[in-house]
């Protein structure tokens, strides 16, 4: 067996892993992949696939196997341990939270896991169960190497008018900054750019990374001057279930009304967005062909929003030479694509209708004033490159 990279990313319902094959130099190839979803649910699913999209394993959970992230990691690890014979070169885990110091990936250790432990309470819902395999990992096999990467990393090249809240110094001392998120997508897409589109890459980008959790990114030059997520993963663009961009005093008025923190975070994290607006579902594909007119004024204000972010990145970049639309929804659902669009029309963006229908790598029409693009993110094939290089080359920069 050749040596892997074990990549992690543990989530409040799902445990996601990837494994790597590679020469310990600069060679890196998917094997396999998998999660176990429903964590804590009803009926918890543990699936893998390897190369070319082959299933090694599909199987429905017992809720007791998955109560919690702890049992579903020894359902993962048991796995593991029956096809890998060899302990990985190295972890790298996909960790939400870097605070305001880490602007690449860092080897953990003592100290470092002391520092994003205290990061804790900056991304609640996150942050710890990240770390919870870090943690495992370091108490059973200290000799195995391990990597956080950050999704914030790639927004610490913001200028700081674009880092911070119109609000008193000391709050932004206090780490209450707009850090920005899904950093691991939007470094993949600026190293896909570079490769396929070296004209492109130099320019000004906007990513919309629109999955169950949504944002977008202006870029110049493959870095991040400005993104529509703040200071947690809830703020800028509507999402699956996360009310994006609103009043603070809303929050306000709701603690007035006498709701809890819970309460209150339940709902703007878990039961807004798409799935609030509309009351039907939190996934585009029950939405976007519904005729219930729930579901046609969800889809409108998610696109609508979506268009109204872009627009507001633009001053960050002076301009537009090219969109590109990922994740779940940008890289599969032509609807929110069209209606973007037609919502940024005025900025000269025009799609081939038979393009977008058919989900092909470049939308736009020949006389298109932008480029409008789909690039499928891979945020694992980060975590795995940034964390070979960080163990042969010692730093956190993806080998692109
Ligand atoms: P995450 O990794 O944040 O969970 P993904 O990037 O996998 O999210 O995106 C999940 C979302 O993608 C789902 O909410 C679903 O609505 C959407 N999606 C997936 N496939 C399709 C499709 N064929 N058409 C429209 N939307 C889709």
């Amino acid at each position: 067996m050749q040596d892997t990279i074990l990549v992690m990313n543990a989530g409040s319902s799902s445990l996601k892993f990837h494994v790597y094959e590679t020469d310990g130099l600069n060679a890196l190839e998917f094997a396999f992949g998998g999660q176990v979803s429903g964590i804590g649910g009803k009926q918890p699913f543990f699936k893998v696939k390897g190369r070319d999209q082959k299933v090694l394993i599909e199987q429905a959970l017992q809720p007791e196997q998955a109560q919690n992230l702890q049992l579903s990691q020894r359902v993962v690890g048991d796995w593991l341990g029956t096809v890998i014979t060899k302990e990985p070169l190295a972890v790298g885990h996909r960790i939400v939270h870097g605070g305001p110091d880490y602007d690449r990936s860092v080897m953990v250790n003592d100290e470092v896991l002391r520092k994003l432990d205290a990061l804790v309470s900056l991304a609640p819902l996150h942050q710890r169960n990240n770390l919870e395999p870090v943690h495992v990992i370091f108490e059973n096999w200290p000799h195995i190497r391990q990597v956080a990467c950050f999704d914030t990393a790639f927004h610490r090249s913001k200028p700081e008018v674009a880092d911070r809240f119109a609000l008193p110094q000391f709050y932004y001392k206090e780490g209450i900054r707009r850090y920005g998120f899904h950093g691991l997508s939007y470094q993949y897409i600026a190293g896909k750019l570079r490769q396929d589109y070296p004209d492109l890459a130099a320019g000004r980008v906007v990513v919309a990374h629109l999955g169950s959790g949504a944002s977008a990114c202006a870029m110049k030059d493959g870095r991040s001057l400005e993104s529509t997520m703040g200071f947690t993963a809830l703020d800028g663009l509507p999402m699956s279930t996360r009310c994006g961009q609103m009043d603070a005093g809303v929050v306000l008025w709701m603690l007035e009304q006498g709701m809890t923190h819970d309460e209150i975070q339940h709902l703007l994290y878990k039961e807004s967005g798409l799935k609030g607006l509309s009351g039907i579902s939190a996934d585009v594909r029950d939405l976007q062909d519904n005729p219930d007119p729930r579901a046609k004024l969800a889809m409108a204000y998610f696109a609508y929003h979506i268009a109204k972010g872009i627009t507001g990145l633009l001053t960050a970049t002076q301009g537009l030479d090219a969109l590109v639309f990922t994740a779940g929804i940008g890289e599969n659902s032509p609807l929110v694509r069209q209606k973007v669009c037609e919502h940024l029309a005025w900025l000269g963006i025009r799609i081939d209708p038979v393009r977008n229908e058919s989900n092909q790598s470049c939308l736009s029409t020949n006389d298109s004033k932008v480029g409008v693009y789909i690039i499928p993110t891979n945020e694992e094939w980060v975590i795995a490159q940034q964390t070979l290089a960080l163990i042969t080359k010692g730093h956190g920069q993806a080998v692109t």
